[in-house]
């Protein structure tokens, strides 16, 4: 089945009740035993399953072509759960690029707990190779990375994972499976913030994991799915698979426009440098190209004379709402590295754009008023 297809048909649930033809919302913590003390519905109590949860897992698992997901009450409880799967003494490879709570996640709450971790240039499979360690048991890409665009090639660096005897995982967010299917590319593990493109409308906070096969790490971090208890909430679920149903068409139309957006940002006098996976200058093109479907809607761009001339681009924007996150179907922009905080490495003069539903005119127009303020007046 096509994608378009395939979200529509897994995320149907027969209602014997009423015959309702959108699933409808089980809030209930608890289900009822038969009198022989089995659990007929296959539900026990609500951290452990709910049968909204258990259709956004198979939905999620089927998109992405895996064995099973697993939702959690957010993209950083999906990630935190993936590394409490692994134990004390493992070492861990990220990008130096990347979403800035995985770095963190790892630092204030997984190395002191005993997990290490090296950050190397994912665009570089040389620096990854000189990364890997005896110990090294978990190799997480995120791509297109946040904010700077990079592309990883995930084949090659889950081939050199597998050779270590690593795990790879790859963070789909940007991407969704609509663009980009990692599984398919040798990772084990899909991370998803399930609150962007998957809910799609700015109004779930959710993430989820997918798993390529059944096996240690996945049979571990289901545990401790339960244990833990970071689980989407059944209304959550419920978003989600909205969402779901449009996820094809959104990514798709989102896409062409970032894409009619970064050629007119490339080509604008007050631009620096915009980085964009679609344009044949960016130096992942070629990669992305094998790798992506479309080139996704999220875009940043560097504008020149500094912060100052960035934040009065942000300041006059009319159309688009400046707020951080993304892949909502409203345009966001946002001054990424005060979002960041102090210590951050993004360009000070970077701004991040997440493409909406919006006609790409009507962006461009609101674009290029508001760059004619990145000049000194
Ligand atoms: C937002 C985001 C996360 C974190 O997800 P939350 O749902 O905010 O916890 C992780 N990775 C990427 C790429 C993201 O954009």
């Amino acid at each position: 089945m096509h994608p378009e297809t395939l979200a529509l048909y897994q995320s149907r649930m027969a209602d014997a009740n009423a015959g309702a033809v959108v699933p409808p919302l089980s809030l209930s913590t608890t289900f009822e035993r038969a009198a022989d003390g089995s659990f007929p519905h296959g539900h026990i109590y609500g951290r452990t399953s709910n049968p909204n949860r258990d259709l956004l897992e198979t939905t999620l698992a089927a998109l992405e072509g895996g064995f099973a997901g697993l939702a959690f009450s957010s993209g950083q409880a999906a990630t935190m759960t993936l590394l409490l799967g692994l134990r004390p003494g493992d070492h861990v490879i990220i990008p130096d690029n990347a979403y800035h709570g995985t770095p963190a996640l790892l630092e204030e709450l997984f190395h002191p707990w005993g997990l290490t971790y090296t950050r190397a240039d994912f665009t570089n499979l040389a620096d990854i190779q000189a990364s890997i360690h005896e110990n090294t048991r978990l190799i997480w890409i995120e791509t297109p990375s946040n904010p700077l665009l990079k592309i990883a090639d995930i084949q090659a660096i889950a081939d050199l994972a597998h050779q270590a005897g690593a795990w790879c995982a790859c963070d789909n967010t940007w991407a969704t499976p609509i663009l980009q299917r990692p599984l398919e590319l040798g990772c084990d593990v899909v991370m998803h913030s399930t609150t962007k493109y998957i809910g799609g409308h700015s109004d779930v906070l959710s993430g989820a994991l997918v798993f390529r096969e059944d096996g240690e790490l996945y049979q571990r971090v289901r545990r401790f799915q339960l244990l833990g208890g970071a689980i989407a909430a059944p209304f959550d679920c419920w978003l989600l698979l909205r969402g779901i149903k449009t996820l094809t068409t959104r990514v798709r139309a989102q896409s062409a426009t970032a894409f009619q957006l970064a050629e007119f940002l490339d080509r604008h006098p007050a631009v620096e440098a915009v980085h964009y996976p679609g344009l044949e200058s960016h130096p992942g093109y070629e990669i992305a190209q094998n790798q992506m479907a479309m080139f996704g809607a999220m875009l940043s761009v560097q504008i020149k004379d500094g912060a100052e001339a960035a934040m009065a681009v942000a300041g006059h924007v009319r159309l688009f709402t400046r707020a951080t996150s993304l892949g909502g179907v409203e345009s966001l922009i946002e001054h990424r590295a005060s979002v960041e905080g102090p210590n951050t490495a993004t360009p000070q003069n970077l701004l991040r754009i997440s493409v909406g539903l919006e006609h790409a005119d009507d962006l461009i127009a609101d674009l290029e008023q508001a760059l004619v303020y990145a000049k000194p007046l």
